[in-house]
């Protein structure tokens, strides 16, 4: 490809408004251009990574077994209202109406339409297994769309649904996507971390998070150094040093009046709405415990719950009321500063202390907190917050810390979505049953923005080589001199027949060729200059930024 017919617009200023790396580089680069807040523009070398990516992610999928296919992104209402999402999903689902007033939703998933696809076309035990999977474009209206493509509010996302009739079924295919996963970070050249993250109301250890470790990571992850030990951290809001009272609920409700805080504050800070907030809360009011249910919600673990803290329990029938005295959420979004309260444990981890759930869906950010439920905690004593340095659960191995950015997610559903929306099959013997089902996503967007976070540096991107736009950066140093010119051409009619080349066949100053071809980032870059007359040429390696001078026909014998 010709340089002079692409869109590169390239910037030497950094973008004032870009506050991490892969978003000043994807700007500066000529990679993107935003367009709204969180919706951006994938420009032609963009759009060419974000092939590549999704050409590996096919790859690995399809050796699952799955098959790709695609959903609409105009949603029925009516699906979601089945599935009770409607209700309960908040404002990062996008509405909107039809001429004839009918209500449709921009799909930030599609568990609905795939659970009423297959309930409506599958119909045996025979036809199962079976997975399905599709890349497409997400809408998620993100409280809070930033650092460029890695919080989008428009966002593209590889996303794959299986169906079994077993629980050891879904076991199988979902380790064999956890490993296709695996296969698809590590071809993309990334350094990341498979970890537990929290199942929520669905219960088991079934799903995990993929991280890309980087310090812009919203997620902190403890991992092991020397065992396969990694999970998310997630929080359990246990409030302490609260001034005495008998009366614990209406004395936070106080606090929170005092630090003029209202529900709209709560709630905004909460990212749900005020209906959808927490529903189980465990407080530390002096010495005593407190656990504050709310709408009844009385489950096997709030029981154990209590049990374990010795709590009081305080019920609640209003969730306003909750959100009113919360002045604490639990999730990825942390503890919220109410003065006289102070959380202590804003580090408790996932596998031990289960504050929260995966967070894959807007429920599961404040279902119960969970001890209890993975594992066996009879004492609050008993419960451990990990620090840095502790050794790992599985005893082999120190814990470390780290930022995570969630490139992946891989869910064991179970029956939630086909009982909600009855979608049945007829087992061996005729009788009807749910489907059991599995979701694993991949945001695209999210790792081409987090590769170019782990690879770049002073003078910019440096692709990878199996998801660089193009393999060989071509410079002819001066187009307007014959010799130069004829030489770069012969070489790129040879290399293009190889690689995929990207030929800098502008008319521009060597100085700027050179800090574009280094801002562009391909992994070769080979240089046609002065040394043209005696067939010799310059390469350079973007990653080592190792050079040498090779002759043109060495050079093609060696890449031929
Ligand atoms: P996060 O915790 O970052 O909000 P999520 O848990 O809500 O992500 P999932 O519902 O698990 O996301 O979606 C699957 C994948 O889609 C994520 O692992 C992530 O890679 C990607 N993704 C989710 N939200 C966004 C977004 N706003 N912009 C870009 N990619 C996203
Ligand atoms: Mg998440
Ligand atoms: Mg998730
Ligand atoms: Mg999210």
């Amino acid at each position: 490809m010709k340089q002079s017919m692409m869109l590169i617009p390239t910037l030497r200023e950094v973008p004032s408004d870009a506050e991490i790396k892969s978003h000043q580089l994807l700007l500066r680069a000529g990679f993107i251009r935003q367009n709204a807040s969180g919706v951006y523009i994938y420009l032609p070398l963009a759009k060419r990574v974000l092939q590549k990516v999704e050409q590996i992610v096919r790859e690995e999928m399809d050796a699952t077994g799955a098959v790709e296919l695609l959903m609409p992104t105009l949603q029925q209402a009516e699906l979601w209202q089945e599935s009770g999402r409607w209700y309960t999903y908040g404002p990062e689902l996008m509405r909107l109406h039809d001429r004839n007033n009918r209500e449709f939703a921009l799909g930030p998933t599609h568990e609905e339409v795939i659970t009423n696809l297959v309930k409506d076309e599958v119909k045996s035990y025979k036809r199962l297994p079976l997975s399905l999977y599709q890349i497409q474009t997400k809408f998620r209206d993100e409280k809070r769309p930033r650092f460029g493509l890695l919080r989008g509010r428009e966002f593209i996302m590889k996303d794959a649904y299986s169906f079994h009739s077993s629980k050891e079924s879904l076991d199988e295919v979902y380790n064999q996507i956890f490993q296709a996963y695996s296969n698809i970070f590590a071809r993309c050249g990334l350094n990341f971390r498979a970890v537990i993250a929290d199942a929520g109301s669905i219960g088991g250890k079934g799903t995990h998070e993929f991280m890309v470790l980087s310090d812009i990571g919203e997620d902190t992850i403890a991992y092991s150094d020397t065992s396969s030990y990694a999970a998310n951290i997630e929080m359990a809001p246990v409030i302490t040093k609260y001034e005495k009272s008998n009366e614990p609920v209406k004395e936070l409700e106080k606090v929170l009046t005092e630090n003029q805080k209202t529900i709209a504050d709560v709630s905004a800070f909460l990212n749900v709405s005020p209906e959808h907030c927490i529903k189980t809360l465990l407080f530390k009011v002096d010495e005593k415990f407190v656990l504050v249910l709310v709408r009844g919600d009385h489950e096997v673990n709030d029981i154990k719950l209590k049990n374990i803290f010795d709590a009081d329990m305080v019920e609640l029938a209003d969730p306003e009321e909750t959100v009113k005295i919360l002045g604490c959420t639990i999730g990825s979004l942390g503890p919220v500063n109410v003065t006289g309260v102070e959380v202590i444990a804003d580090h408790a981890i996932g596998a031990i202390v289960n504050g929260v759930c995966g967070a894959n869906e807007e429920d599961y950010h404040y279902i119960n907190v969970n001890p209890g439920r993975d594992f066996t905690v009879t004492r609050y004593e008993d419960l451990r917050f990990i620090q840095e340095g502790d050794s790992s659960p599985d005893g082999e191995g120190t814990i470390l810390f780290a930022k995570g950015i969630e490139v992946g997610h891989v869910f064991k559903l179970g029956t939630k979505y086909s009982e909600a929306m009855n979608a049945v099959y007829l087992d061996e013997n005729g009788k009807t049953q749910p489907f059991i089902m599995g979701c694993y996503g991949i945001g695209i967007s999210r790792t081409m923005a987090s590769i170019v976070e782990q690879f770049n540096d002073e003078k910019g991107i440096i692709w990878p080589v199996a998801v660089a736009p193009f393999e060989i950066h071509l410079v002819t140093v001066n187009v307007k001199d014959e010799v130069q010119s004829s030489l770069t051409e012969n070489l790129y009619n040879e290399l293009n027949q190889i690689y995929d080349v990207l030929w800098d066949d502008r008319q521009e100053r060597p100085g700027v060729k050179f800090a574009d071809s280094d801002l562009i980032g391909l992994p070769v870059r080979i240089t046609v200059g002065k040394k043209a007359s005696e067939g010799i040429v310059e390469v350079k390696v973007r990653q080592t930024g190792e050079m040498f001078e090779i002759h043109t026909s060495e050079l093609i014998s060696k890449v031929t």
